[in-house]
């Protein structure tokens, strides 16, 4: 609540959680022990004494964010409110798990050296990939990577010894939007990680929705064409071969061809280029209808690599929509862009290590 509220009154935790002020007052004193919050005062009187107000002390630690995408790494070092201090960039050249791995490394050796002293140090780990992630931790699949069955969270906690937590990056994208992007004030949202692949993090009834296994969100291997493109997950037609960043640049036909290449292009009104995002933008409203008509969602996110590209994908994306999705499901549901660009995935991860650090604390 103080992180929510803050600043907050101890009266005022009482009233809207309900406790009694003995138990809050013992609560409180604990969190102040711990250096989690610290006071300040006094604030606003409604006619008594001015009460002390309490804060979240958000550099008591600090949390590392990854975002390991196709072709890049994203490394964030945030406070625990999310506040991102120090970013560190690197492509993927190489996609051999244990290059990546090596990479993954040297950026939280970087992130460690340059961290701020505090109470708690580097609280933990959080690791976003383009994959299938299940609930111990193992990527099964990352086929976008050419990844099956490895184990990087265990790597990575025996060399730091921090706690890892490693989750799906659509996944992490969804909680990223929610905790403090464009999601924060919906319940019902669905994110759609629109990048060298597709991916799907799904918020339901404020909590992100895993699946029975971790799975959930493999939308991009939707099938929206029978028997059309094959695709790297074994199956044909999927989501991803027609409306991913991957497909955008194979259908440029230059090998040269970048995401940052292409836009330049269409500002220069090349009228190829312009096509090709128009085209794109279809094909990812088509696989939104489908999702909205699934979910009746208040809120869809769009988000990852292609966001940069919204210029040319938001119309066709939203003709798309208003032409095939069940009127119904249109109503008082919202389609926008990523407000933390390609943040959203580093972001997330790091908040469910912060996320973990607290209530590690809290329970002890
Ligand atoms: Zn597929």
């Amino acid at each position: 609540m103080i992180m929510e509220k803050e600043p907050i009154s101890r009266a005022d935790i009482a009233q809207v959680t309900g406790l009694n002020k003995g138990t809050v007052s013992s609560m409180v004193n604990e969190l102040l022990e711990e250096d989690l919050i610290y006071e300040s005062g006094p604030g606003e009187s409604s006619g008594g004494r001015r009460p002390v107000l309490l804060h979240f002390n958000k550099v008591a630690g600090y949390a590392i964010g990854i975002d390991i995408g196709v072709n890049y790494i994203l490394s964030v070092l945030t406070d625990l409110k999310g506040n991102i201090l120090i970013e560190k960039n690197q492509l993927i050249q190489d996609s051999n798990f244990s290059v990546v791995k090596e990479l993954v490394i040297a950026g939280i050796c970087t992130l460690l050296k340059e961290m701020p002293k505090s109470r708690y140090g580097a609280v933990g780990v959080g690791l976003g990939v383009a994959g299938i992630v299940d609930k111990e931790g193992m990527v099964l699949l990352a086929p976008n990577l050419g990844w099956k069955y490895v184990t990087l969270k265990s790597g990575i906690e025996e060399v730091f010894k921090l706690p890892v937590i490693i989750e799906n990056e659509a996944n992490a994208g969804a909680y990223g939007e929610k905790q403090s992007g464009a999601g924060q004030d919906h319940e019902n949202i669905i994110y759609i990680s629109a990048g060298i692949g597709i991916g799907v993090g799904i918020i339901l009834n404020g909590e992100l929705y895993q699946g029975n296994n971790g799975y959930s969100g493999e939308l991009g291997h939707m099938i929206i064409e029978v028997n059309g493109r094959p695709c790297s997950c074994g199956s044909r037609g999927c989501w991803e071969m027609y409306a991913s960043e991957h497909t955008l640049l194979k259908l440029t036909n230059n090998p040269q061809a970048t995401l940052e290449s292409l836009i330049q292009l269409a500002e220069e009104n090349d009228k190829e280029t312009l096509e090709l995002f128009e085209e794109i933008g279809c094909y990812l409203g088509y696989g939104i209808n489908n999702i909205i008509n699934t979910f009746n969602p208040q809120q869809v996110i769009i988000g990852n690599r292609l966001a940069k590209a919204k210029k040319w994908l938001e119309k066709p994306i939203r003709r798309t929509i208003e032409n095939h999705t069940l009127s119904f499901h249109q109503n008082e549901m919202e389609v926008r862009f990523s407000a933390l660009s390609i943040y959203s995935s580093a972001l997330g991860v790091a908040a469910f290590a912060v996320e973990h650090f607290i209530k590690d604390i809290v329970i002890n």
